[in-house]
């Protein structure tokens, strides 16, 4: 019994290429992904109170941009993937990753099984990881002392 994924048919390239462009053309900041700043509001002779709304809400999309915008980035990569015939190959293993896979997340770049793996040595460094940037903030307090 084999249990490898097989190659992406021509259709199912095609499917999957589609949706990583409707996914790419719904994001709200898409059109801006390639300029590196939005235009922030900072409406003049606001007091204090709404400066600190107007950062609140700027931070937030900040946020929110930079999300999308890391979103995109993955998206065009994937689409230049296509390019190159090397879409639906896992980026570990190289083998390919599989069709439903594909369709509930198209822009990934490893096969289920590496994912897994990867998802493993992370957590499984979490307790290092998270001593880690507590000392930094003590490292922070004590410069700021
Ligand atoms: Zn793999």
């Amino acid at each position: 019994m084999s249990d490898k994924a097989r190659a992406l048919t021509k259709k199912q390239l095609e499917t999957l290429k589609n949706k990583l462009i409707e996914e790419k053309n719904g994001l709200v900041f898409s059109d801006q992904v390639n300029a590196s700043n939005i235009e922030l509001s900072k409406p003049e002779g606001s007091d204090e109170v709404e400066q600190s709304i107007t950062d609140y809400t700027n931070s937030h999309l900040l946020r929110f941009r930079n999300r999308e915008v890391f979103y995109a980035k993955k998206i065009d990569k994937a689409l230049k993937k296509f390019e190159m015939d090397e879409f639906g190959l896992c980026s570990d293993c190289g083998e390919w990753i599989r069709f439903e896979r594909l369709l509930a997340r198209p822009t990934a770049e490893m096969c289920i099984q590496c994912k897994e793996e990867s998802e493993r040595d992370e957590s499984n460094s979490f307790t290092g990881r998270q001593s880690k940037s507590l000392g930094k903030v003590l490292d922070l307090t004590g410069m700021m002392a």
